[in-house]
């Protein structure tokens, strides 16, 4: 089968995919249709967090397979429930709500903001992405994704990145949220300031917004923490997640403070799938893996050495836990060679990688990725 003819036959254009069929994983590597072995450093973009086929994995949700998918919000179930006591534990928020993907989670807290505040404005950071839906993508920096979509929803302001003095300026009495990736994961990993996010909550104490802490790709111990909000002390009205909350399996969810949840009625907001208990035992199940495994204390340690064994190659290493992107020229072009190389790489631009393996990755891995992608770079000069 010539799977890439097919696909451009029958698919929307939406993709520029790599040219490799993907069609078996195991832990932090994966196999193409011809029995190829790659190092994956993607993991489904930050969401294979246990790694792949995860015997844990299978077995909790075969379990619930045969028990039952789903039934919808008209009815309790047991799972939705249980997941809900465990965000209460590892994330530190009080009530939460489940949906199926980041954006939906986004669109959520947006929706959060304006009932709970009685207010529009919405304030976002210049670079920051948030999903592709109209709410997110209103809130969403780059003008490619937003432009053909227009009129999105107003008001947004844009604030620059960890400049206090922007934010000063464009947040007051009238706004509804600041919402904010406390390490911006799209732009190409990068971290916001302490002093920064300390002055969101400051003029938050006297205008009265609510701050929304995205955390679709920095959830779950991606960081070296289960959340990333925990490496700056604070905590946020709303926060949203997704990504490796069911490791791959679609889930997202939306935890608020107890304030915040005060506000909220019921048929307020709703999702048909959302919460099924089929989700819902895919995110136990990679809550218990990532705690069993600690994986949280994994990702810290690893992704520092990792971080370390990167700066041998570039100039420019940042990021938190095995949340990493780093400089390297023609990263277009490293990612093509990966493929050759069997390494499976992500550039979010011209010039830049991202790494976001899955948390089981160890050190030997670690060299593995360096040793190749030194000699990548070496063919390439
Ligand atoms: C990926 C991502 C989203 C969107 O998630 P989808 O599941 O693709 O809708 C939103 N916010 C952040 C920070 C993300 O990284």
């Amino acid at each position: 089968m010539d799977w890439f003819e097919l696909e451009k036959e029958y698919l929307i254009p939406f993709y520029k995919r790599q040219r490799v069929v993907f069609v078996r994983g195991e832990g932090c590597w994966l196999y193409d249709e011809n029995g190829k072995k790659y190092l994956d450093l993607v993991a489904g973009i930050a969401c294979v967090a246990i790694g792949h086929s995860h015997p844990h994995f299978i077995k909790r949700v075969e379990e619930q397979l045969k028990k039952l998918v789903h039934v919808s919000n008209l009815f309790y179930t047991t799972p939705q429930i249980e997941l809900a006591m465990k965000l209460r534990e590892i994330s530190g928020m009080d009530k939460f709500f489940f949906c199926n993907s980041g954006t939906e989670a986004v669109e959520c807290a947006l929706k959060i903001s304006r009932k709970v505040t009685g207010r529009k404005k919405f304030v976002a950071l210049k670079g920051a992405f948030h999903g592709r839906t109209m709410g997110s993508l209103s809130v969403t920096w780059k003008e490619k994704f937003r432009k053909p979509f227009e009129p999105l929803i107003k008001p947004v302001e844009f604030v620059e990145p960890n400049n206090i003095h922007d934010l000063e300026k464009k947040v007051d009495d009238e706004t509804a949220c600041v919402i904010l990736e406390p390490i911006q994961g799209e732009a190409g990993v990068y971290p916001l300031d302490e002093g920064f996010i300390k002055a969101v909550f400051e003029e938050r104490d006297e205008h009265h917004f609510i701050v929304i802490f995205d955390e679709v790709q920095t959830g779950f111990g991606r960081t070296g923490k289960w959340f990333a909000k925990d490496h700056y002390g604070v905590k946020p009205d709303v926060i949203a997640m997704a990504k490796a909350m069911g490791s791959g399996f679609p889930i997202g969810g939306v935890g608020v403070t107890n304030e915040v949840a005060k506000k909220l009625e019921a048929t307020e907001h709703a999702s048909t799938f959302g919460g099924n208990p089929l989700a819902c035992t895919a995110s136990l199940a990679t809550i218990e893996i990532i705690e069993k495994e600690k994986l949280v204390e994994n990702a810290g340690k690893v992704g520092s050495y990792f971080r370390e064994r990167l700066s041998e190659l570039s100039e420019e290493v940042r990021g938190l836990g095995l949340m990493i992107g780093a400089k390297f020229e023609n990263a277009f072009e490293i990612v093509r060679r990966g493929f050759d190389e069997g390494l499976v790489l992500n550039a979010t631009s011209e010039d830049n990688l991202r790494f976001v393996p899955p948390l089981v990755i160890g050190k030997e891995e670690v060299d593995y990725a360096v040793e190749k992608l030194g000699s990548i770079l070496r063919t390439l000069t």
